[in-house]
């Protein structure tokens, strides 16, 4: 399983800084971050911890088998950010 950040993500790195195994980008400072519309979790390296989630002040983060019907999408989202 994973978190998923979804579109309501304001782009604004708390969970960033939260992530103990850094795996939520584009960060600020790399490439893709101003034309990116959301931030995005890789799945490969998320270990569930949860931490991402409190700070988040759009509540745009959620686990894999929590997210909604209409937001499932973005399972596959955030999975494709991390494709190529
Ligand atoms: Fe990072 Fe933990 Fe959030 Fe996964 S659940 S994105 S490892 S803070």
């Amino acid at each position: 399983m994973a978190f998923v950040i979804t579109d309501s993500c304001l782009k604004d790195e708390l969970c960033v800084e939260a992530c103990p195994v850094d795996c939520i980008h584009p960060k600020k400072d790399e490439a893709g971050f101003e034309a990116a519309k959301q931030l995005y979790v890789n799945p490969a390296d998320c270990i569930d911890c949860g931490a991402c989630v409190p700070p988040c002040p759009s509540d745009s983060i959620r686990p894999m088998d929590e997210l909604p019907d209409d937001h499932k999408q973005f399972i596959e989202v955030n999975s494709a950010y991390y494709a190529s």
